[in-house]
């Protein structure tokens, strides 16, 4: 206890919304709430300031007090150690083998982690292809005197942090680039602590040697004051000068990669349970979700079934980091996937199931769970809060849009605010971005009674799922006077009921045939719920909406037929559109009207 009576609680340099609400025993919604009433916009991934967390932590009754960096190690050392490496501990230890050590590279802004990187990736990537890797995945792998070396291709604390967050911190060492000319700055220290915190030995880039004014032993200096003494003095850190920009340096720092790893057990069983962590994911507008995965167990293979977070899939292709198609990644491989149904998050743990069923089972469980804690929350409808304006609880209208290009944001934005004119309600637009609807935006629309409007954009399926839960309103338009039309009805109290529309099914086209006297017909499968004949249409391509409309005929087999189910085959038309093509992902949706 403090002075005053509130209880004292100990924070880091800089922490994320989701440890500060586990710290502090609230929900990470009502910590997003508090920074949003003290004008701070941030999702649950998103880092904050100690100050900032402090005034968070006052809210909640706790007084704030700064961590030095040897009690996060202490608490790292008596915290949880990361799920991955629990699970690893689950295997037969006489299976384990060597993999490849992952690196990750930290350090303040400027200090040369994406030069870094880049010499790394152009002097070594493995195996001599010559004009090295074209595109980044989030990670690549090099070769060191014949050891791989498997880098994390993500610098900055955002990635890292968002693993730790998870409990699936990736990396075995962590590379810290210092600039000899600029030293020890804040987001040195912050990397620091969490590589301490994470239990992984860190090796010093002291990088920008080439500079003139670099004063390589004022650094060390610093790092030792830091905890970080290095081995030339004594100490057990390893320091390695180095000029990313003259690719200098950069075998003995691989050599220091390599000594490291050396000393420490870096193992997994390849014949083991398959399980890693998603690097990052996005949707390609032609393969659909392409996601990073890292393999930190067994080996994950070509047609596997694949559940991440709230995402699954069976893989329809894998590649490794040069883009080359593979159908086997072995423990500390990278690879990026194809087949997933929606975009899981960085960070998130992904693990190879028996059949797509029972990965829906998984996810339908979990969700029923999440949706039980849901509903005790209060509800955010636009007919909620207008009536809540009306009856003078609330005179504002929170709004987050989101938009499929920055040039159409502008304009909403104005509009809306326009509207504010004829009105007693001020309509206040909390968060504005380009972007399907994704989670982040419900959980802030969650926290602040906000409403989402998309124009031009679909919601990701995780964003429907939480949105329901959370009984947050999205409202997508493709006609900004319609959308604009709507906001002011909803200000005048005059909204027409909300049709709500329900996904019933999805199929994905997997070919096109051309028959004459029918033209072009789609044949695919239902991949979940059922497709339906008087059921309303949508196309996406790449996650996109590209048409919608209606079948004007459904087939199984010769018979037409008035709907088809998951896991079975079918032919149709689209009324007045041919253009989809293999790889198109059909949605079936009804429209019904809900009352206010
Ligand atoms: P990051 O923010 O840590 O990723 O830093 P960058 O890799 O973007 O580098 C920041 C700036 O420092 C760039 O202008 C680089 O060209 C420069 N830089 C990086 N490494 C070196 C180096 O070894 N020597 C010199 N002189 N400049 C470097």
């Amino acid at each position: 206890m403090s002075d005053n009576g509130q209880n004292v609680i100990e924070l880091p340099g800089s922490i994320t919304v989701r440890d500060l609400a586990q710290r502090t025993s609230a929900s990470p919604i009502q910590v997003i709430k508090i920074l949003m009433s003290n004008g701070v916009m941030a999702n649950i991934n998103q880092l904050v300031d100690f100050d900032t967390a402090a005034i968070v932590a006052s809210e909640l009754g706790f007084e704030a007090r700064a961590e030095t960096i040897e009690e996060a190690v202490e608490e790292a050392e008596t915290g949880e150690i990361p799920l991955w490496r629990q699970l690893i501990a689950d295997e037969d230890p006489a299976k384990l083998t060597n993999r490849p050590p992952v690196v990750t590279i930290l350090g303040h802004v400027d200090h040369g982690k994406t030069t870094l990187l880049d010499a790394i990736r152009h002097t070594n990537v493995a195996s001599g292809e010559a004009g090295g890797i074209t595109q980044h995945i989030g990670a690549y792998q090099v070769e060191h005197q014949n050891q791989l070396i498997t880098f994390l291709d993500t610098p900055g604390h955002a990635a890292f942090t968002a693993m730790r967050a998870r409990g699936a911190q990736g990396a075995d060492i962590v590379i810290l680039v210092v600039a000899a000319d600029d030293g020890v700055m804040p987001q040195t220290r912050e990397a620091i602590a969490h590589a301490r915190a994470a239990r992984v030995p860190i090796i010093v880039a002291l990088n920008k040697i080439d500079r003139p004014d670099a004063n390589p032993d004022f650094v060390k200096n610093q790092l030792a004051e830091n905890g970080l003494v290095p081995d030339e003095w004594d100490g057990d850190t390893i320091v390695v000068p180095v000029s990313a920009k003259q690719k200098q340096g950069i075998e003995d720092l691989l050599e220091a990669v390599n000594l490291t790893a050396e000393s420490l057990s870096i193992k997994a069983n390849p014949d083991g349970k398959v399980f890693g962590t998603v690097i990052e994911a996005r949707v390609d507008r032609a393969k659909g979700v392409l996601a990073t995965l890292l393999v930190q167990n067994g080996t994950l293979q070509s047609g596997d079934t694949v559940i991440a977070g709230s995402s699954y899939g069976r893989i329809k292709a894998m590649f490794d980091f040069r883009g080359k198609r593979i159908r086997k990644a072995g423990p500390s491989t990278p690879v990026q996937i194809m087949g997933l149904n929606d975009v899981p998050a960085a960070g998130e743990i992904f693990r190879v199931v028996p059949s797509e069923k029972e990965a829906r089972a998984i996810i339908e469980e979990r969700q029923s769970r999440e949706a039980q804690v849901a509903a005790q929350t209060p509800r955010a409808t636009l007919e909620e809060l207008f009536s809540r304006a009306q009856a003078g609880e609330d005179k504002e209208l929170r709004l987050i849009i989101k938009a499929d290009v920055q040039g159409s944001l502008e304009p909403i934005v104005k509009s809306l605010k326009d509207l504010e004119k004829d009105s007693e309600i001020t309509i206040n637009v909390l968060h504005n971005e380009t972007g399907n609807v994704s989670e982040n935006d419900v959980m802030l629309a969650s926290a602040s009674q906000a409403i989402v409007i998309g124009f031009n954009v679909t919601a990701d399926a995780a964003a429907r799922r939480l949105a329901e839960s959370e009984g947050v309103s999205i409202r997508l338009y493709d006609i900004i006077y319609r959308m604009i039309e709507d906001v002011e009805k909803a200000l005048k109290g005059m909204l027409e009921p909300e049709v709500k529309e329900t996904v019933i099914g999805q199929a994905n086209i997997l070919a096109v045939f051309n028959i004459s006297k029918v033209g072009k017909v789609a044949g695919g499968r239902v991949v979940n719920g059922e497709i339906r004949r008087n059921a309303k249409v949508r196309l996406l391509r790449g996650g996109k909406e590209i048409w919608h409309g209606e079948f004007s005929s459904l087939k199984h087999g010769k018979d037409d037929v008035r709907e088809v189910r998951q896991g079975f085959e079918f032919g149709a038309n689209l009324r007045g559109y041919d253009d989809f093509e293999v790889g198109d992902v059909i949605e079936c949706y009804i429209l019904e009207k809900t009352s206010f």
